[in-house]
């Protein structure tokens, strides 16, 4: 039987309508909207896609998003330079800083640019102060996809609390904090890497399978056991027509778009997957449009923290449990 699509593309709908109305009553009561401040440096493509979809949301949902560049040999200190300003200004409640940064800006870079955001601004959840207070359950700013994640399993009804969860990829803006966020909510999991040995075999175990490594169809139906819950994190651009021809049938929707744009976003997981998986998140449509979603809620949260919190108006009108 085909697996049920776990459609994150109208939860993270809901979840901006959700947080429309505290919005809407945060701009009221400070006289401005919620602030995030992105930067962007050198010119990935993808990153250019990122984040233009990141400034036309926030635009749409009502939040102020603005954009910084560097070039791509802009040097570190430079970059450091505009966090601080960032970091000192009234008007930005959250700071994001599209990674990957150019290579040409030294091994340790991410780290010094995370390191440096204001935790309280730190819209991706990467200051090792909210990835600590994540390590103890009690983080209010929390990395954007597995919290995007977590909310599309529970409002989709899959279980979690009691099943065997495996994650693959431990980055610290996924693997890790995924892992983590089902763990909380008493999952029992593992984690898996590139020296993880019988990988399929662990995969397998689990009720609830998370793949975020960035391989095309990585994810065969070997690493499926029938009736799991599948999210597919991945994201990688392929433009091999071979490839594409394996993968999709002629005809498709996939091959059509393939035949017009000459290259496709595809996951991590094999097209046969749906065959075995009882859920499964489609890409694109899955996880990427709900790691916006919480994007803007990281940034309404963080805004809100700075400016006292709740009044009671807002309480009471439940606007502070529906934006949590
Ligand atoms: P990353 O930092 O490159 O981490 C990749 C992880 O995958 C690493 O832990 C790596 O293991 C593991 N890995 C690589 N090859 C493997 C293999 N053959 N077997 C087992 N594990 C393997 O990537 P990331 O930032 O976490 O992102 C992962 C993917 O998710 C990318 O495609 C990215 O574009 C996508 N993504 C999508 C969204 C979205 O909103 N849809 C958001 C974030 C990321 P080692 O640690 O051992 O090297």
């Amino acid at each position: 039987m085909a697996a049920r699509i776990l459609d994150g593309a109208a939860v993270a709908q809901q979840i901006r309508s959700e947080t429309a109305p505290a919005i809407a009553a945060f701009t009221e009561r400070a006289g401005r909207p919620p602030g995030l401040g992105i930067v962007l440096v050198g010119d990935d493509p993808a990153s250019e896609i990122y984040v233009r979809n990141k400034l036309r949301s926030a635009a749409d949902a009502g939040l102020r998003a603005d954009l910084q560049r560097l070039s791509a040999v802009a040097p570190l200190a430079d970059l450091l330079a505009v966090v601080e300003q960032l970091n000192h200004s009234e008007a930005h409640d959250g700071i994001l800083v599209q990674s990957p940064l150019p290579a040409a800006m030294g091994a340790d870079a991410e780290r010094r640019v995370f390191d440096l955001i204001r935790a309280d601004k730190d819209v991706d959840g990467l200051h090792p102060v909210n990835v600590g207070s994540l390590v103890q359950n009690r983080a209010t700013l929390v990395a954007c996809t597995p919290s995007g994640i977590i909310e599309l399993l529970e409002r989709s009804q899959v279980p979690i609390a009691g099943t065997r969860a495996v994650v693959i990829g431990r980055s610290d803006i996924v693997g890790k904090p995924m892992a983590l966020l089902l763990l909380h909510r008493h999952a029992t999991v593992t984690i898996c890497h590139s020296r993880t040995p019988d990988l399929p075999l662990v995969a397998r175990t689990a009720d609830i399978l998370v793949s975020a490594i960035g391989r095309p169809a990585f994810v065969t139906r070997d690493f499926v056991k029938p009736g799991a819950a599948v999210v597919d994190v991945g994201t990688s651009q392929l433009s091999d027509r071979a490839v594409v021809e394996r993968l999709f049938a002629a005809g498709s929707k996939r091959r059509d778009a393939f035949e017009k744009r000459g290259s496709i976003v595809v996951g991590d997981v094999h097209p046969e997957v749906g065959e075995v998986a009882g859920a499964l998140t489609p890409v694109p449509g899955g996880v990427g449009p709900l790691t916006i979603a919480m994007l803007l809620k990281n940034t309404l949260i963080a805004a809100r923290a700075r400016h006292g919190g709740w009044d009671r108006r807002e309480r009471r009108r439940g606007l502070e449990r529906r934006a949590r």
